[in-house]
């Protein structure tokens, strides 16, 4: 049986009070695509009605980067890496080790009950960045060594070519899934059978100019990934998995 989890590391840009002092002067960051990703939340809402769990975050990433593995140099942000070590330990403590590992036993509480699980996870990117515009809709992240993954992918981005010919689908763009993310951390967890992960990154001009586009892409996005789901649940189910 598939089952589809769905998260958002980075759905809101909140600062708990006991950081605030850390921020002073610099509230207006924590309102740009580097405190969180805008429409990310709307959109994980939007796709949560067809998931069997969710999870989202709301604290900023600008706090704890909850989309990085504890061992990575950029896990805390310009301000917060100023904090001593023990309150660094406690920052992860309390904002951190509670989301990583309650989506983790979720993946193994699936897993052993012998099922194969999707994982998305929501994200939205900024259009522009450094001077340059990047050149994509929507991009699928995946580690092209899992055959599932890139299958999963390749027929996510049919679906929703076939819905709007006009949409730029590309892969591994504007990251690579193999880079440090959460689905990465997961994927040495866990074997290609039993999990399949899939960064969603949707352009951040489609929640910016709203209206009804975004509406539209929210929509289709929903709709091709739950045929998606339930055509590989059904496959599954041939097998008697
Ligand atoms: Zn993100």
């Amino acid at each position: 049986m598939l089952r589809l989890l769905l998260t958002c590391e980075h759905g809101g840009n909140l600062i708990p009070p006991a950081y605030a002092p850390l921020f002073q002067g610099h509230e207006e960051v924590l309102k740009t695509h580097q405190g969180y990703d805008i429409g990310a939340l709307e959109l994980y809402n939007t796709l949560k009605p067809i998931a069997d769990v969710g999870f989202y975050a709301e604290t900023s990433r600008l706090l704890v980067e909850l989309n990085r593995s504890l061992h990575h140099a950029k896990l805390f942000s310009a301000y917060t890496q100023v904090l001593p070590p023990t309150e660094k330990e406690r920052l992860l403590e309390k904002h951190y080790k509670p989301y990583r590992e309650q989506v983790e036993q979720m993946v193994s509480d699936f897993v052993s009950a012998g099922r194969r699980l999707l994982h998305v996870a929501v994200h939205t990117f900024t259009p522009m960045l450094d001077g340059e515009e990047r050149q994509a809709d929507i991009g699928l992240l995946y580690d092209p060594k899992r055959k599932h993954e890139q299958a999963y992918s390749k027929e996510w981005k049919a679906a929703l070519n076939k819905a709007d010919k006009d949409l730029l689908v590309r892969f591994n763009y504007p990251y690579l899934g193999i880079a440090d993310g959460f689905p990465t951390y997961l994927r040495r967890k866990f074997s290609a059978d039993e999990y399949v992960g899939i960064e969603l990154e949707v352009n951040q001009k489609f929640p910016q100019q709203g209206g009804a586009r975004w509406q539209e892409i929210q929509a289709l996005l929903a709709r091709t990934l739950q045929e998606v789901v339930l055509r590989n649940r059904a496959l599954l189910s041939e097998h008697g998995i």
